[in-house]
């Protein structure tokens, strides 16, 4: 769509999202009225058949069905089965991706797993600037094993040339939260393999968001979170990916027995299921599992180089209006201006970001804030329009025009941000 074109109206922007081949999906999302969503990068929209699906599985396979649902509705199988679909989003094989647990635990367990088969080597190479909960895990998981192995972040200009046999396993988010600036996954994967370092990528801002090819790139492990850009719901569970050739050799640390060979044999040692399974740890919580399912069987649907096109296009296009009409309000671009190099989200960088955030939540434009002074947009393909990017671009224009953000209830800072 022509959105450098340099003056782009409103009345523009509406016809941009006429053209859209994307438009049906809008209407496959329940978005309350009056509301420019622009945060589904954190919290993705609810797709209106999660309510009939979810009303389905708790009154008739739970209710009626009670614990035959395990065998009868196939429940035993949801992680298996979605993963399987969720590898059809991400460039890997049926039997390689696993739902469970969350990004957090995820991330534990294949840290773990990983330096297990890399004996003799002792750092987890990642980056400074990684998503905290990835750094967390690593330095908790390092702490517990005694002092055997370092977490080495360094800064991003650095990370390849910190390579080399003393890496056990690169760890490193694929789209950074706080600017949405995108590694270059195919050249970052093969650096670490040469050295025989695993390469493990967190996509959790990137599935859904850029089209992702872990196989092409030979990536050895990857996690993401289902809840963002996927639309599974708060909280909803994550994936995990573990490619074929590795899957006998990793051990998951969380031993339980959802991950042993055969569960109900009740046998008193633990010993791995075959392939992918062995990395699950308790029972799936069935209910978000299925509202997972129903959001990753409408991305199905989707052609996800047409949903990236268009969320590059949003992208541009609020960079474009922002430079236009934010002009000398003490706003600034932060991140890759070039769409290649940026995810589905845009930050700008405003003394009050915080408070100009609130202000335009209270008037339906959602965004959110990143310490210390960044507020997101997050553009999400799927029912973002072209006139939305617009309308949030002048909300925050007059925001700060007026200061509006100047109420002394902004100045208090909320559980989440
Ligand atoms: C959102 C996000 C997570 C979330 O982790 P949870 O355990 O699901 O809370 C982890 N890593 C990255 C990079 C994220 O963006």
């Amino acid at each position: 769509m022509g959105v450098d074109n340099p003056s782009v109206d409103r009345e523009t922007c509406l016809s941009f999202d006429r053209q859209d081949p994307l438009a049906w999906l809008r209407e496959e999302f329940a978005l309350p009225e009056g509301v420019i969503y622009l945060d589904g990068n954190s919290l993705g929209a609810l797709p209106k058949q999660t309510v009939p699906r979810l009303n389905e599985v708790i009154a008739r396979e739970w209710g009626n069905g009670l614990i035959r649902s395990w065998n009868a509705a196939q429940w035993m199988e949801a992680p298996a089965r979605i993963g399987d679909k969720i590898a059809r989003l991400i460039g890997a094989k049926a039997g390689e991706v696993i739902v469970a647990d969350s990004t957090s635990v995820n991330l534990f367990k294949l840290l773990a797993g990983a330096l297990r088969v890399q004996p003799g080597r002792h750092f987890i190479l990642t980056e400074t600037s990684n998503f905290p909960t990835d750094l967390y895990i690593a330095q908790g998981l390092v702490e517990m094993l005694g002092g055997n192995h370092v977490v080495r972040p360094v800064e991003r200009a650095e990370i390849e040339r910190s390579l080399d046999g003393s890496v056990a396993v690169l760890m490193l988010t694929h789209v950074d939260y706080a600017t949405g600036e995108v590694h270059d996954m195919r050249r970052i994967t093969a650096a670490a393999r040469k050295v025989g370092a695993l390469m493990l990528w967190d996509l959790s801002h990137s599935a859904g968001a850029v089209p992702i090819d872990l196989n092409a790139a030979g990536v050895d492990l990857a996690v993401g979170c289902g809840y963002k850009y996927l639309n599974g719901g708060p909280g909803a569970p994550a994936y995990l990916f573990v490619a074929e050739g590795l899957q006998d050799a990793m051990q998951s640390p969380l031993s339980g027995w959802m991950g042993h060979a055969a569960p109900f044999e009740f046998e008193p040692e633990y010993r791995p299921a075959p392939g992918i399974t062995r990395l699950l740890a308790g029972s799936p919580p069935i209910l978000s599992m299925l509202a997972l399912e129903v959001a990753i069987d409408l991305w199905l649907r989707v052609d996800q180089q047409e949903a990236r096109r268009k969320s590059m296009a949003l992208g541009d296009l609020f960079i474009q209006q922002v430079d236009e009409t934010c002009r000398d309000l003490g706003v600034e671009v932060v991140g890759p201006r070039d769409a290649a190099h940026r995810g589905s989200q845009v930050s700008l960088r405003h003394k009050e970001g915080y408070r100009v955030m609130r202000a335009l939540i209270d008037r339906g434009i959602i965004g959110d804030f990143r310490t210390p002074d960044l507020m997101r947009f997050g553009f999400a393909p799927l029912y973002t329009r072209y006139v939305d990017v617009f309308d949030a671009v002048h909300g925050l224009r007059e925001v700060v025009t007026s200061r509006a953000w100047d109420r002394p209830e902004y100045k208090t800072r909320l559980a989440v941000t």
